[in-house]
């Protein structure tokens, strides 16, 4: 058992068990959970609980999200897109962190633009994602509340971090008939939604609750 690979094989498989009891059903999801190694993104005096199904802290008060928390928004994001059966050209996230969610999403586009406010995670992020050979996924540090550039619009926006009320300036980088999936409000009650562009307007639906950390503006150098 000398083989890092080995050693977390099997919890890897009971971390998809878990997934799927918990209802995740989307096979393309459960599979980019699987390609996935989790252990990568954790320091080493936690890495046995990697495929626990918690968050776990990452440095800088931040945590990376639980395995069931990344595989719901995304199923959230591919199932409710106009483009469902296709690969998107472009998914925006906010809230990098350590990468893990965005290992997941790079599996779903041709380029996953990833925004995070704290340069230190900027760079952990990119070192993971490149320690995979992930090179679809571009990270800058900058503050989600603006996106990546106001120019592109996107087939899907999965924000990690919650605002008090959803982004309006998020809205605006959507293509119609794609979504944005997000957790809203304060630290006593969030809650995960999913807010569409249609070609008259936006289309709210309210999923479950949730707890994750702040959206904050602004960057920290
Ligand atoms: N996606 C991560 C979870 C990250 S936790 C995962 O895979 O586990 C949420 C992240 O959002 C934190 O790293 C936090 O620094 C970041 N964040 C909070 N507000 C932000 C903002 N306005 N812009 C960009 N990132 C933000």
């Amino acid at each position: 058992m000398n083989n890092p690979k080995a050693i977390y094989e099997r919890p890897l498989e009971e971390m998809i068990g878990k997934l799927l009891e918990m209802g995740i059903k989307d096979f393309s999801v459960l599979d980019a959970m699987r390609r996935v190694p989790r252990h990568i993104f954790i320091d080493e005096a936690l890495r046995s609980r990697a495929y626990e199904n918690m968050s776990l802290p990452i440095g800088y008060k931040q945590t990376i999200s639980q395995p069931y928390i990344v595989a719901k928004m995304t199923e959230l994001l591919v199932r409710n897109s106009a483009k469902q059966n296709e690969k998107f050209e472009k998914i925006l996230e906010i809230g990098s962190g350590c990468g893990y969610q965005s290992a997941v999403l790079s599996y779903f586009a041709d380029e996953v633009h990833s925004v995070e406010r704290i340069k230190q995670l900027v760079s952990k992020a990119r070192e993971n994602l490149s320690d995979l050979r992930i090179h679809n996924v571009l990270i800058k540090n900058r503050d989600g509340f603006e996106g990546w550039d106001e120019e592109i619009k996107y087939d899907g926006i999965l924000c990690a971090a919650a605002p008090p009320e959803i982004p309006k300036s998020l809205l605006a980088f959507l293509k119609v008939g794609c979504c944005l999936v997000l957790p809203v409000g304060g630290s006593k009650s969030q809650k995960l939604k999913i807010v569409t562009k249609t070609k008259k307007g936006f289309d709210e639906q309210e999923c479950e609750n949730v707890s994750f950390v702040p959206m904050l503006g602004g960057t920290s150098k």
